[in-house]
């Protein structure tokens, strides 16, 4: 079978490594946030067209490069052992299909790891997070693709409904 190089996670030299220190990897999203809270409304202050730009480029580079983001714009990283779940070929957003393998892979790429095997093995070494993986997520809100997910959480996009789904 073959298997689309599109939808495979990536694997990035050094970011296996990375995503197999969740601990570390919560800390760090603990202090980006702060960090975040704090200048991006001092960047929107003097250009928000340029404060968008940064906060999108910023996530593509430096999320891409760790957790092959794929720009959902409502990101969930800490809610799934810092695994990213669009890296699911099924896009799933809580939790495995039935379609997982014995050995833990997935079953639309056999030679990939399952996503949400490795989240909840990855959110079982968290501590300030251990427990949210266990929170139902909405459905995702594709209308926030390419944006910054950083942006939709300081703005409150990411947690809006979109008109009509009611
Ligand atoms: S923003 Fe979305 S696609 Fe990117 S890492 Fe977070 S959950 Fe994954």
């Amino acid at each position: 079978m073959s298997i689309s190089p599109l939808k495979e996670a990536r694997r990035a030299p050094g970011s296996e490594w990375l995503k197999n220190h969740p601990r570390f990897l919560e800390q760090t999203y603990l202090i980006s946030k702060r960090f975040i809270a704090k200048t991006y409304p001092w960047m929107q202050k003097l250009s928000p067209r340029i404060a968008n730009k940064l906060m999108v480029r910023s996530e593509e580079v430096l999320k891409g490069w760790a957790f092959n983001c794929q720009m959902c714009g409502q990101c969930i990283l800490h809610s799934t052992g810092m695994t990213c779940p669009m890296n699911c070929p099924k896009n799933l957003r809580n939790g495995p299909c039935g379609g997982v393998r014995h050995n833990g892979n997935c079953e639309v790429m056999p030679d990939m790891p399952c996503v949400w095997v490795q989240a909840w093995e990855r959110s079982q070494h968290m501590t300030v997070y251990v427990n949210d993986i266990q929170t139902l997520q909405p459905p995702v809100n594709r209308s926030l693709q390419g944006t910054s997910s950083w942006a939709n959480m300081l703005d409150g996009k990411d947690m809006q409904t979109p008109k009509g789904w009611g």
